[in-house]
């Protein structure tokens, strides 16, 4: 037996992976990677992958990155890991001093978690806190867009899309408002997201009116809802929410997981609305994908209403074993420092420009590609039956899926969310790497699709 079957059924006999009906491995069998460069899987029977979705999103600045390794390397020889409680290290205050710079301004303050989902359930129970602490005791509920994505872990999943996998959660939910969310493709409005008012708004504005009274806060993914498909609505819609937040003392949180970092062509996508949310969740490429680690980023107003004596109880008595890992912050510190030095956003809209202009290229006319949507390096293809009427892949809801199989077949990890399939590269992918993955996306797109 070759290597890569051996360790693939020895893999099986144990490992529960991830997001997968195991069922499926039976035909397409787990791929083992052996090692990684740039943008380059290597697997064990010597296959080469082209990633480009940086691994589910967080590898920002290529797999094995030679000075995030090195970062990493001198850290771990120095501190490994310490309790974050009355200890600290230089690596977590340069961070957050790092941060505060980049970040929208007037987030001051950080606290530390070792996941997306673990973030956003700070997020949510900062905000519940923070409105008990000031005299809002009724605020006990939450916002969100009904096709948003926050996670998985039970807080998280229930300000989240009710899609098929968390419907059946619902009974061990919290009772959000879901908010009917931008959907710029298929435009309730009949509009486009060049030239709209966000019409759509006039969703969150009803259910403030009925709901703000006993509303914590709204989370939402500002400008790219990703996994309801690279959704990318204007940041108008942002701005509007910002001012109906501060109307009705509504705390906005903004889960900059997905999105920080560059991927959207501006440091955090916060940034294309100017606005500056309450609490604001980071992970994913924080560490370039090195390590998991995440960051709930707040303000000085929201900080201070848990600062008293200890007796008063207004302390945040929330924690994780791993907050503030110092090699997760060297990786950190690697990746900002890299994003300064290698003049990474700039050179990155360049390459978005040509990226788009290539996908447009071999897509554009194609039957059954409805929409290329693009912000950054992020583009996401709508694929439907008809392009007139737009109407998705109902009832063979696995064609991306199918494409997704193709595509490894010709050495390319294109992943599916649903019916869209998506681009998320490293954000210093060399533009011959872009060219050779619109290729192989191509043929693989018409192998399936004809
Ligand atoms: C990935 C993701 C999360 C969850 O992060 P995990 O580390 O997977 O728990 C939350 N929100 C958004 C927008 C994400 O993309």
């Amino acid at each position: 037996m070759d290597k890569m079957e051996d360790l693939a059924r020895r893999d099986l006999a144990h490992i529960w992976h991830p997001c997968s009906q195991m069922k499926d491995y039976e035909t397409l069998r787990p791929i083992v990677v052996d090692h990684a460069e740039g943008p380059y899987l290597y697997a064990a029977d010597g296959t080469k992958y082209l990633d480009i979705i940086s691994s589910w999103w967080c590898n920002l600045l290529g797999h094995c990155n030679p000075k995030i390794n090195a970062a990493i390397k001198k850290q771990l020889d120095e501190l490994e890991h310490v309790i974050f409680v009355n200890f600290t290290h230089e690596p977590a205050i340069k961070l957050c001093e790092e941060l505060a710079q980049v970040l929208p301004p007037g987030l001051t303050k950080f606290n530390f978690a070792d996941n997306g989902s673990a973030s956003v359930e700070i997020a949510l129970k900062i905000a519940f806190q923070y409105q008990l602490q000031t005299g809002h005791g009724e605020k006990q509920r939450f916002m969100c867009l009904s096709e948003g994505y926050h996670g998985e872990t039970i807080g998280a999943l229930s300000v989240g899309s009710m899609d098929l996998f968390a419907q059946m959660y619902k009974p061990m939910m919290m009772n959000n408002i879901h908010v009917q969310a931008p959907d710029c493709y298929r435009c309730p409005f009949n509009k486009n997201r060049e030239h709209c008012q966000c019409e759509c708004f006039k969703f969150a504005e009803e259910a403030f009116a009925q709901h703000a009274r006993e509303t914590a806060a709204i989370i939402v993914e500002p400008i790219v809802q990703g996994c309801a498909g690279m959704r990318i609505y204007p940041p108008l819609y942002l701005k509007k929410l910002r001012a109906l937040c501060d109307a009705y003392g509504v705390l906005l949180i903004a889960d900059e997981i997905a999105t920080g970092f560059g991927r959207t062509g501006k440091m955090f996508a916060c940034q294309h609305a100017g606005v500056t949310p309450d609490i604001m969740c980071i992970s994913k490429a924080l560490t370039g994908g090195y390590l998991p680690m995440s960051i709930v980023c707040t303000t000085d107003k929201i900080y201070d209403a848990f600062y008293d004596d200890y007796n008063k109880g207004k302390a945040f008595m929330h924690s994780h074993t791993y907050a503030g890992n110092p090699i997760g912050c060297a990786a950190a510190l690697a990746v900002l420092q890299i994003m300064k030095e290698e003049n990474i956003l700039a050179n990155a809209a360049v390459k978005a420009k040509y990226f788009n202009a290539a996908l447009n290229e071999a897509f554009g006319q194609h039957k059954n590609i409805g929409e290329i949507r693009h912000i950054g390096l992020i583009n996401a293809m709508e694929l439907v039956t008809d392009k007139n009427k737009k109407t998705g892949f109902d009832g063979q809801l696995r064609i991306g899926y199918e494409i997704y199989k193709k595509a490894l077949t010709h050495g390319l990890l294109l992943r599916p969310l649903g019916n869209v399939i998506y681009f998320n590269p490293p954000l210093n992918i060399a533009d011959e790497d872009l060219a050779k993955a619109v290729a192989l996306a191509k043929q693989s797109v018409d192998e399936i699709l004809g």
